[in-house]
This record gives C-alpha cells, structure tokens and sequence, in this order.
C-alpha cells in the first residue's frame, strides 16, 4: 500500500501537492496550527549561538509552573 505524505500535525494523509493547497498539511487548519507553532516560537529555529553580538536581553520567560 503506498505511504502518501503525512501530516505533520494530525499524521492523517495528505493529499497530493497539487490537489492540496495546504500541503504539507491536511488542511487550512493544521497549516494554521503549524504556523501559530511557529509564532509560538515552538519551532524556533537555533540561532548560531556561539556568536553573540547582541546584548543579553534578559527574555520574559515563562516559569514551569503555570499557576493563572
Ligand atoms: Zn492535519
């Protein structure tokens, strides 16, 4: 049986590319949920952290413990 592209957030089948305008993705919907990742800096992508040429800027980090 052939192994169509998955997608990455659900891992249903995707359709083919050109039947698919969200492809890699099954739908609207998983490519929205893949790019709020991505403005969620879910998929932030490692910058070359050996040079640092900015100023440390002390980041509003979110503590472990979500107490809202
Ligand atoms: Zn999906």
């Amino acid at each position: 049986m052939p192994l169509g592209p998955r997608c990455p957030i659900c891992k249903k089948p995707v359709l083919a590319r050109s039947k698919n305008p969200s492809y890699p993705f099954c739908g609207d919907r998983c490519r929205a949920v893949d790019l709020g990742m991505w403005l969620g800096e879910e998929y932030r992508v490692p910058a070359g952290s050996a040079d640092e040429q900015e100023d440390e800027v002390p980041l509003p980090k979110d503590g472990p413990e979500g107490d809202a």
